[in-house]
């Protein structure tokens, strides 16, 4: 084995009963460089806008780029399902991506670009692949992404473009690179020994990103029983309490059957009658799913959000006697941040409570809103009150939930972010 400069770059002893010989050995290292997907509204993505000119119905990455910041990663050996990397020693379970940076030269906008440092691969690894998002940790590492025969190159380069499954071709041709690769494989670059590239499409996003099933819903929301105080009761104050026991894996299960089969960008609402509460998803709520893919579903958009999102908003909102909750965005593979990704975020974009006859838009009115407390009209103090119980909710993270009004960040001026936690 050699360097690509065909030099040795290290001599072993072989077996101690056979003669010395002189072995060149080789450390390979690899280095993985993810460049994910570009915008492709407002025609920030020349090679959708040669495909759709402008219409807008199949964009699907808009809004907020995409980035992988703290992705939660793992390199294993492909054959035996061992950890490379992090390393042995390293203690840490995951390596989570670091901050982005940017880049414009792939010809189809702007691309946020995380790259892994170089990964040393041990000697006897003939084969390796990542595990990324839900699917690194240990409990759920059930899909190999990537898995490739190690060149015997001292260092190779592996670019991956996060890509919509319906621009790869003309990606591939218009940078050079050949024709497209099989989903999920890794293929030398035309004329290049140390730098390969694969496309983490839509499609293939769908097999990485978990999908919970009715055991997991029960593991991670068991039953419970609510409670509130309603008014117009003979209690203390005028009102009563009431309470009702939830057994989360029947009560959320109208959510997880809706969409089957169906890739319709069009609204939906969902009876969660247990409650009392209509869920309505926003036209477009899985766009990103549908349209970066050549297969996925509604209801698989949805499996691939977290009980716990739901749980949250749905036991939150019933506390508060809110009727109805409008979504608009559960799982989405390729825009913003890793949370909508990996399933643990939810965006609430309005309100009702008809028995008080509020209907709240949760939007700020101009950037002087962002950071300052919910409006004093009714319907934004019901928004303070969903967001303290939202908050004072262990599932879910208190520090991220984001409004157009407290905890602001970009890009939420037009609804409320929820996060709930992983494992
Ligand atoms: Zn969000």
């Amino acid at each position: 084995m050699a360097n690509s400069n065909g030099t040795p770059v290290g001599t072993m002893v072989c077996g101690s009963n056979q003669p010395t010989q002189d072995t060149q050995c080789l450390t390979r290292k690899v280095t993985f460089v993810i460049y994910c997907a570009p915008r492709d509204d407002h025609g920030l993505n020349p090679m959708y806008t040669a495909l759709y000119g402008q219409d807008a119905t199949h964009t699907g990455v808009t809004s907020s780029e995409s980035y992988l910041t703290n992705l939660p990663c793992v390199l294993v050996d492909a054959d035996s399902g061992k950890v490379i990397y992090p390393y042995e020693g390293s203690h840490l379970k995951t390596y989570n991506l670091g901050p982005a940076a940017q880049s414009s030269g792939l010809h189809d906008g702007s691309r946020k670009v995380h790259t892994f440092p170089p990964i040393n691969i041990p000697n006897d690894v003939k084969r390796i692949a990542l595990h990324i998002a839900n699917d690194a940790y240990e409990a759920h590492r059930n899909f190999q992404l990537f898995p490739w025969t190690i060149p015997d190159v001292a260092h190779s380069k592996v670019h991956i473009y996060e890509m919509r499954a319906d621009l790869q071709d003309r990606f591939s041709s218009e940078n050079n690179l050949g024709s497209t690769p099989e989903e999920n494989s890794i293929v030398a670059k035309p004329g290049s020994t140390t730098e390969y590239f694969g496309y983490l499409n839509g499609d293939l996003w769908l097999k990485i990103s978990h999908e919970f099933t009715t055991d997991e819903i029960t593991r991670l929301c068991p039953p419970e029983t609510l409670s509130r105080s309603i008014s117009g009761g003979s209690g203390q104050n005028g009102t009563t309490s009431q309470s009702v026991t939830i057994d989360w894996a029947t009560t959320l299960q109208p959510i997880y059957n809706a969409g089957a089969g169906s890739r319709s960008m069009g609204a939906f609402s969902v009876q969660i009658s247990e409650l009392g509460i209509t869920l309505r998803f926003a036209a477009r709520a899985v766009a990103n799913a549908i349209n970066t893919s050549t297969r996925t579903t509604v209801q698989q958009a949805l499996k691939r959000t977290s009980p716990r999102a739901f749980a949250a908003i749905l036991k939150a909102a019933w506390r508060l006697n809110i009727s109805t909750v409008d979504l608009s965005s559960s799982w989405r593979p390729m825009l913003g941040s890793r949370l909508h990704k990996m399933g643990v975020g939810l965006d609430v974009s309005e309100i009702v409570d008809s028995a008080e006859n509020i209907d709240f838009r949760i939007h700020n009115h101009s950037p002087v809103d962002r950071n300052h407390p919910f409006p004093t009209s009714a319907g934004g103090q019901k928004l303070a009150k969903l967001y303290q119980e939202l908050r004072g909710d262990g599932e879910v993270e208190a520090n991220q939930v984001y409004t157009p009004w407290l905890q602001w960040i970009q890009p939420h001026d037009d609804h409320m972010h929820i996060t709930v936690k992983y494992e």
